[in-house]
This record gives structure tokens, sequence and C-alpha cells, in this order.
């Protein structure tokens, strides 16, 4: 059993894949040109954006954005604290300051209540504070209306780390057309994966989307000729040729992943009291780019040993939040500093997820849960 299957994903598309990939060998063009430029058009249709720009990845996609919105060193951006280590990691390569909001525990997204409390005792004291970045966390989007409205009030961008919530649906609106900005991965186990990294950001700021395609040619405005210092952030032609392939299955692998999640949720439901599978708020999807149940901690450990001892692989996303990872220390946080992502660092377990997963698979990992349950509070 595979925690991500790309492979079956691959057997199912290998005649449109292999010929788009042959198409970008005989074009003789590997970087930007054509392919990217389609793929660019149509994801930013989809999401409702002005334009989309092809990046080499999610990581280098907000790093872009976070240059493109002239984040200086000594600026603070507010994130949250429980997510993957590249959110921060970009504002800090700026030089400027993540601070961290504590999570809603139900969503693990970034509590509302706490990013205005911050916001208003940052503004107090002076801060150079600029802007926030949510991230969708497992795919699905944080409270972005509310998010908005205080970015708005307080004159801060909004930048949607949307690299795990392309195709979520909030109020309406999409994943990635939120704020001044969105940024996804094609990293190949995100929904919309690649066969290498890739990304994208989505904005309708013209002024912003044309700073984003100079900054990622090396600050170019035409050949030789650099307005800004940028970066080498292209996207290569062959990952667009086969996102291009894969887009047009990608709405029906959504619902077959909010059928699988549904069935797990349903069997969890039915077997497992002690297991909390993830909540969804009813004014928006998920594109469970993971599913991640919450266990009691001190079942946790022993129960990704025995289902992999059953053959059954699991992730944890995060065992530690970003204050507690050695590379934050110089920010001062301790443990303590945000108890919500603490305890969800100790509780939460992802299960195989992805669009080829079998419902008597599916069966058989929750009651491998339930044996692994009864063995280890016994024990
Ligand atoms: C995957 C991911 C990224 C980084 O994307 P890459 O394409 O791997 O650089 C950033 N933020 C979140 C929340 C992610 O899950």
């Amino acid at each position: 059993m595979k925690f991500i299957d790309v492979s079956s994903q691959y057997q199912a598309y290998k005649k449109e894949i292999d010929l788009a990939v042959h198409r970008v060998l005989d074009s003789g063009q590997f970087i930007l040109g054509q392919e990217v430029v389609e793929l660019e058009a149509s994801l930013a249709e989809y999401v409702g954006a002005e334009r989309g720009i092809g990046v080499s990845s999610g990581t280098d996609g907000l790093l872009l954005a976070l240059m493109a919105l002239d984040v200086l060193p000594g600026d603070e951006i507010i994130t949250t604290p429980f997510t993957f280590i590249a959110t921060a990691e970009a504002i800090a390569l700026l030089g400027a300051r993540p601070v961290f909001v504590d999570i809603d525990p139900v969503t693990c997204n970034m509590d509302v209540g706490l990013l205005e409390e911050t916001v208003r005792a940052l503004r107090a004291a002076g801060s150079r504070l600029r802007g926030v970045i949510p991230v969708g966390l497992y795919g699905q989007c944080a409270d972005m209306d509310e998010i908005e409205r205080i970015a708005g009030e307080w004159g801060l961008f909004v930048l949607e780390d949307a690299c795990q919530s392309f195709g979520a649906v909030y109020r309406g609106r999409r994943s990635c057309a939120f704020g001044s900005a969105g940024v996804t991965s094609f990293f190949p186990s995100k929904p919309l994966g690649g066969y290498g990294d890739g990304g994208m950001v989505f904005t309708s700021d013209a002024r912003m989307a044309d700073r984003i395609c100079s900054l990622r040619v090396h600050g170019q405005v035409a050949q030789y000729s650099h307005r800004w210092i940028g970066v080498n952030g292209r996207l290569d032609a062959i990952q667009a040729a086969v996102l291009r392939a894969k887009f047009p299955h990608f709405p029906e692998e959504l619902l077959r992943r909010e059928r699988a999640a549904g069935i797990y949720t349903e069997r969890i439901r039915a077997r497992l009291p002690e297991v909390a599978p993830p909540a969804v708020r009813e004014d928006r999807s998920c594109v469970f780019a993971q599913y991640t149940v919450r266990v009691p901690a001190d079942l946790r450990e022993g129960m990704v040993d025995f289902l992999k001892e059953r053959g059954i692989p699991t992730a944890v996303h995060y065992p530690a939040p970003l204050h507690l990872q050695q590379a934050f220390t110089f920010l001062g946080y301790g443990p303590g500093a945000f108890p919500r992502a603490e305890q969800a660092s100790l509780e939460v377990l992802s299960l195989p997820m992805h669009p080829f997963l079998e419902p008597p698979d599916q069966e058989r990992i929750v009651e491998t849960m339930k044996e692994a349950v009864e063995t280890l509070v016994v024990r």
C-alpha cells in the first residue's frame, strides 16, 4: 500500500503524459515558453485570478511574491507555526521576521481572533508589520474573509500559501485567488503534482505579476538588462506539459479524494471513538492534500509502528511546530509559546490519501487502527 500513489496516476494518464513530454523534447524549448504560458492561462482561469506565473517551486513562489511586495529586512510578517517550514523560511530569507499566531485547534489553520490581537499588539509596539501569510493546511482554506478584513483595516498584504489547497473552494471563491497573491506548489505529492519541482503564483495585480515575471528571470526586463536583483525561479517546460496533461483530470480527482475522505470519516466515526477525523467547515471544501486525524498523543507512536508493521504507511504533518525548530531559535520563542500548535504536533497522523485509494484498503486501514488502539490501550 502506498501513502501517495503517483504511479497508478501515471499509468492512468500515461498516453497523454508521454505525448506531452515528447512534444517538449521535440520542441527544444525546455524552460518557460509556450507550454508554461498555456498552463499559466488555464490555471489562472480555474482559480479566478487575472494572472498565473509559473515558478520553480512553491518555496520560490513565496519568496518571489514577498520580493514583489517589497518586503525588506526588519519587516514583520505574521504566519502560522503549524505548517511546512517553507512558509516562514521565505520570510526569513529576506531578513524579515516571521511572527507566529497560534492555530484554531479544530482546523489547524491560523486562529483569526488571535491574529487580530497580535496585529493590534504589534502595531501598538511600533512594529514594521507588513502582511499576513495564511496557509490552507491539509487542503482547506483558512478564514480568508476575516483575514482579508483584518488586513484591510490595518493596511497589511495577504499572501495565501495555497501549496496544499489548490482547488479548494471557500465561500464560492477558489484558493489562490485571495489577497495580493496566492502561491501553490506542483511538488509530486501535492494535489496537482508534476514530475519534479514547480509552482505557480497567482495574482490579479498586473504590476505585481509583471514584477514576478521579471524577478523569476534575475530581475530582467529585457535580455541582459536587469532592473532588480532577482533569482533563477522559472518553471520547466516539461513540468508544464505534464501538468497540462494532468489538469483535465484534476476535477475528477478532487471528487475521488473527497469520496475517499468521506469513507474514512464515516468508518472512523463508526469504529474509532478515540480518533478524531479532520473537520471541514461548512462554508468551504477541502482537497485533502492530506487526510489527517488526531489520535491521543500517548498512542501515536505505537499506532504508527503498528500500522507500519502491517504494511500501512502513515506520516506526521508536522512533528514539531516551526517555533521549536532549531533554525528558528533566533526568534526567541520557547516551548509553551503556541500550545495549540504544540498539542497538534503530538496528535496529528496522516493516513494514505490519493485519488486511486480503494474502499477495501480504507476499510483495512481503519480496522488495523482499531486493533492498534485495542492492543495499545490494554498494554
Ligand atoms: C509543499 C509546501 C510548500 C513548498 O512547496 P515546494 O514546491 O516544495 O517548494 C510551502 N508551503 C506549504 C504549506 C507546503 O505544503
